[in-house]
């Protein structure tokens, strides 16, 4: 037996490595199962050269769980360790590197706490011994025993078999990581699509009933496999039918509905990356899910939270990806500063963009019918990103209430000839709730116009995106509801009512008493046609978008605690007003008929509630009583 000290240069790193990532220790079975694909795939490698003698059998990695004992074995059987190479590689290599990383990271937030390594060990044991035998022939097999301090030693020690068993004998804290679920649990979640076959004990199989016999076969118990070593992200997709992604995807995603299509990843240059991003359907949502794009490197998993690594828009996808070009030990906040994260990030952008585009092309009706599930993640795409605008802004579809489907160049060619104002703008008329917007679609409509259906959460950002940057088209976008029909498209009219001055301040001075007490409300006479309604209820675009805005950026700045706004305009061309209104003689009569006129207004627009509404339906069936 030979003992000896590992070399410390500042302090003992041990106690830190047991404070250190405490609420992470779990990624110690990570690091330790890695490191056995590792010395397995180093063997196949040499093997393939013919450089091993005879077969290498089988080479599935075990992980034996002993509660009792407190104690976890990861048993490989790849190149094992020479004396030599154990001093060097456990004592001297990994020792001093995991000194360095935990000097480096000691207090940073790193992706996944990647590169701790073999002494990550330490994290959850008070002892910890490698017993392995290389793959050399004649070498002799020795048991490396480290108590959590920097002195070790190194005997000789029985072993038949090439390989490495590494032998965890947990302190009392981590001692639930012997536990049988636990250590699925982790296996499930770290090594789930590692390359190397891993076994975790046995599991029971019924198998079926052989046909027309209703003797039930016994029980058999097969080896617990716990991971597939070609996950499909690693295949050829030349190889792969639909069923295989959606199998993947159901795999992964168990609760979640089925995926609408998927972009098959893998580039070699300039940088690695594999993977499969799904398009899950999206419908009005926009919660940015998180955690559902997994990070993996070289098939181990990272981490479910790609914020650094993925813009924030493309975490709508679903999915994964594997990339061993990611630097996974540097500070979060360096990710998005790197060269190959940004190239990694323009790269899946294209493929995102090619992809509708290959739909599009395609088949566009079908293209046509996702985009109510697909609308919110192109719109939030084409404002949060140039590149993604200038390759899949514009393939954005508008739909109108008719439920027809329009490219914006499309749409704007359709509409120009008569939605054009006076400045020259092409305005664009939608509403956002069609049900409670029918009487003002329907006046928008009667002036030839076309109203969209603009009704999803980005909207209002993605209408303000193209305002700004619609280039040298025009553009303007109104909401049916933001003016009387006639006034959606400003043009140059020549409006006049059949009041002369005088009547049209009396028509103001009782409608304003009218709605005295009503926060909010403007009166505004307007000379329609007398096909128009009489009153009609305006909420001015702009006013109502800057609120909305407000709201949405949970701000309550100079307008924030104004009531909702909203214009009253009175048909100074209407019969009721011309010849009624102004023609009743008793103050009672006008007050009267000008709140039933108001009333009918805000009943159209669902403004009419509560007492209102009650008090205007007793007063109605006052009348017909
Ligand atoms: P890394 O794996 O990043 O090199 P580690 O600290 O995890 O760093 O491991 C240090 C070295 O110890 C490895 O490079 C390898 O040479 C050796 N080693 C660790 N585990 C095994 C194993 N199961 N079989 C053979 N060699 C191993």
């Amino acid at each position: 037996m030979q003992t000896g000290t590992i070399s410390v240069q500042t302090e003992n790193i041990f106690p830190i490595i047991k404070k250190f990532l405490y609420s992470d220790h779990e990624i110690f079975l990570r690091e330790m199962v890695s490191n056995a694909v590792d010395a397995t795939t180093k063997l196949q490698v040499l093997a393939q050269r013919g450089e091993v003698k005879g077969e290498i059998g089988d080479t599935t990695i075990q992980i034996i769980a002993e509660p009792d004992e407190k104690r976890l074995i990861i048993r490989d059987r790849g190149i094992g360790m020479t004396e030599e190479e154990v001093i060097k590689y456990l004592n001297q290599i990994a020792f001093s590197s995991a000194t360095e990383f935990l000097e480096k990271y000691k207090d940073s937030s790193i992706i996944g706490h990647f590169g701790l390594g073999f002494y990550s060990a330490f994290m959850v044991s008070e002892k910890v011994e490698v017993v392995t035998r290389s793959w050399k022939e004649g070498a002799k097999p020795v048991r490396w025993t480290c108590l959590g301090d920097p002195s070790y030693t190194i005997e000789d020690v029985e072993k038949d078999d090439r390989g490495t068993d590494v032998i965890l004998y947990l302190d009392e804290e981590n001692k639930a990581f012997a536990d049988q679920y636990k250590v699925e649990e982790l296996l499930e979640k770290y090594c789930r699509y590692l390359p190397v076959q891993i076994q975790f004990g046995t599991k029971t199989e019924y198998p079926e009933a052989p046909e027309g016999s209703d003797e039930k076969p016994e029980p058999i118990e097969i080896p617990n496999i716990i991971n597939e070593t070609r996950p499909v992200w690693k295949k050829q997709p030349l190889d792969l039918q639909d069923a295989d992604y959606q199998a993947f995807y159901r795999q992964m995603f168990p609760m979640a509905p089925e995926p609408m299509f998927w972009i098959h990843l893998n580039i070699d240059y300039p940088f690695n990356l594999t993977g499969v991003l799904y398009f899950p359907k999206l419908g009005n949502a926009m919660e940015i899910t998180r955690n559902k794009i997994h990070l993996y490197s070289n098939q181990v998993f990272v981490t479910d939270d790609v914020r650094d690594i993925v813009p924030e828009w493309l975490l709508l996808l679903h999915g994964v990806i594997d990339s061993p070009d990611i630097p996974l030990n540097v500070s979060r906040s360096y990710l998005q500063a790197d060269g190959n994260v940004k190239k990694i990030s323009e790269y899946i952008t294209r493929k995102v963009a090619d992809k509708l585009a290959e739909l599009f092309k395609n088949d566009r009706p079908a293209f046509e019918q996702k985009w109510r599930d697909l609308g919110v993640f192109v719109k939030y795409g084409v404002i949060s990103d140039k590149k993604f605008e200038e390759k899949a802004g514009a393939l954005s579809l508008l739909e109108n209430t008719a439920g027809e489907f329009s490219l914006l160049s499309e749409y704007l060619e359709k509409v120009k000839a008569n939605q054009t104002d006076k400045h020259g703008k092409t305005v664009l008329i939608y509403t956002n709730d069609p049900e409670a917007q029918t009487a003002q679609i329907k006046a928008a409509q009667a002036r030839g116009y076309d109203v969209l259906r603009l009704d999803t959460v980005i909207d209002n950002h993605w209408m303000q995106h193209l305002e700004y940057s619609g280039g040298n088209q025009q553009i303007l976008f109104v909401r049916v509801d933001s003016d009387t029909a006639d006034q959606l498209v400003q043009k140059d009219e020549n409006r006049q009512s059949v009041l002369t001055e005088q009547e049209q301040t009396t028509v103001k001075s009782i409608f304003e008493k009218v709605i005295q007490g009503k926060a909010g409300a403007t009166v505004q006479l307007s000379p329609l046609s007398p096909d128009d309604a009489p009153v009609t209820i305006t909420r001015p675009e702009f006013m109502r978008r800057f609120r909305e805005m407000q709201a949405l950026q949970g701000g309550s700045g100079m307008f924030g605690d104004m009531p909702d706004s909203y214009n009253v305009v009175v048909n100074t061309n209407h019969p009721v007003v011309v010849n009624k209104l102004l023609k009743s003689e008793a103050p009672a009569d006008q007050e009267h008929l000008s709140q039933y006129l108001l009333d009918l207004a805000l009943l159209q627009h669902g403004l009419l509630r509560g007492e209102a509404l009650n008090h205007f339906v007793q007063n109605s069936l006052s009348y017909v009583v």
